[in-house]
């Protein structure tokens, strides 16, 4: 797997430069931090490979590019307000300190499509890639570049889902709660870790 850093694939707007603020920002730090602790996110080297986000009324909240899951603070978090598709390039409009994570459209198209979930997990679990035909999830059948309309397309094609892995990338969790996402990507990587001994 590789996937160098390359840059958004996107423009961004800042609407204004004020950090989320949301009641639910600790339960996502909890996961990010978890996520970080079990290598579910493994660093790049300028940031953790991995990126989770949470519906808000305005938008979603996700992790800012070049993150660190291990040491996340509220500032390194992003809110979503909306992405123009209409334009050359899809423009994000974000309040926020930092760029908003590559895989922001990705989790736009999921929230859109499946108005029941609420949060979004991506992950690099290796362990899971590496028995993926043993569990059984559904697989991307293409390898895309990360960040990309075609990864995205590649995803909206395996729905409905809640877990699933992008080929030689990583794992998508999705839930109708923060607990529900974290707990089903967990669940994965329990199951990968029996089958590894
Ligand atoms: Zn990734």
């Amino acid at each position: 797997m590789v996937e160098e850093y390359v840059g958004v694939r996107f423009a961004v707007v800042f609407e204004s430069k004020e950090p989320p603020k949301d009641e639910k920002i600790e339960e996502l730090i909890k996961w990010c931090r978890l996520y970080d602790e079990l290598s579910l996110a493994p660093s790049y080297g300028q940031g953790s490979g991995g990126n989770l986000s949470f519906r808000t009324g305005a938008g979603f909240v996700i992790t800012g590019t070049k993150t660190f899951l291990g040491t996340v603070r509220q500032e390194d978090l992003v809110l979503v307000e909306k992405i123009d598709w209409e334009c050359d390039r899809p423009t994000i409009h974000v309040h926020g300190l930092k760029e908003p994570s590559s895989e922001s459209m990705l989790h736009d198209a999921l929230y859109k499509i499946n108005p029941e979930v609420n949060c979004i997990m991506h992950g690099h679990d290796r362990i899971v890639m590496e028995h993926v035909e043993q569990l059984g999830v559904p697989v991307t059948k293409e390898e895309r570049p990360y960040g990309s309309v075609a990864l995205m397309e590649e995803v909206l094609s395996l729905m409905p889902t809640n877990y699933l892995v992008m080929k030689n990338h990583g794992i998508i969790s999705m839930g109708k709660t923060i607990d529900e996402a974290g707990q089903l990507s967990l669940k994965y990587h329990e199951k990968a870790l029996i089958l590894d001994k």
